[in-house]
């Protein structure tokens, strides 16, 4: 049975689920985004961090669709260089991307929990600036599309191209988890898309500003996420 006559939905059976992803694995990842759109319509959206691999999601997308839902979590602490960046991507593409952020401001943050909450207690950091603003955009969605690729940390080694989001309740498209580094940065160069300058110096995974540093020749490229702490996912994709 071909892929487009499996109707998956988050009850989906795990064979059904693994018939879909397995089909992928042979698959561009256009094909992957053709078929979401198609399953998941309005219900669908791309969620972006504005990293190297989202970029080439964003180029994807834009040439598939120019109605697909795309957002970002804005923590209010990301690089001047990714707002710069976002904003560039919206006036090559013509598109909008949608904000979803906490109502909690820094200041309020910092006259409730303390100055710099990250440099204390960086889970709840995230799980406050991050993981509930996520929460509150897949409430409203049957799929959700990432730009994780397995080879990034350990806990993504085992992602599928399609599969069950159990923590949030629905299902998960990943048309990049096999690619790995070097296919994101040839397709980068290939089509010329708009990518974060950080990368120019040094720069390997970029995040919030206080939680991001360069990394060395030779380091892990995560490694310059949370230096210094074993942290190495924001709680967005445990
Ligand atoms: S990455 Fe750092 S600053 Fe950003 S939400 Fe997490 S702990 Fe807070």
């Amino acid at each position: 049975m071909g892929v487009a006559a499996l109707a998956i939905d988050y009850d989906a059976t795990d064979e059904e689920l693994a018939a879909v992803s397995g089909e992928f694995e042979t698959q561009s990842p256009e094909a992957v985004l053709r078929w979401a759109f198609e399953e998941f319509g309005p219900d669908v959206a791309l969620a972006t961090g504005f990293g190297a691999e989202g970029c080439v999601l964003i180029d994807m997308v834009a040439r598939i669709t120019k109605g697909a839902r795309i957002f970002y979590l804005d923590t209010d602490l990301l690089f001047p260089e990714t707002y710069a960046l976002r904003d560039q991507l919206e006036a090559r593409y013509g598109i909008r991307f949608e904000r979803r952020a906490t109502r909690l401001s820094l200041s309020t943050q910092a006259a409730a929990l303390g100055e710099r909450l990250w440099e204390r207690e960086p889970d709840r950091c995230c799980h406050l600036r991050k993981v509930e603003p996520l929460r509150e955009v897949l409430t409203g969605l049957r799929a959700w599309i990432t730009a994780i690729r397995r080879d990034q940390t350990a806990a993504r080694v085992s992602a599928g191209i399609v599969e069950r989001d159990q923590r949030f309740g629905l299902i998960k498209i990943n048309p990049l988890a096999g690619w790995s580094g070097e296919s994101v940065w040839e397709y980068i160069r290939k089509y010329d898309v708009p990518y974060n300058l950080l990368y120019d110096h040094g720069y390997e995974s970029i995040g919030c500003a206080p939680c991001t540093s360069p990394v060395q020749i030779g380091e892990d490229p995560r490694e310059g996420r949370w230096r210094g702490s074993c942290k190495t996912e924001c709680g967005l994709h445990k």
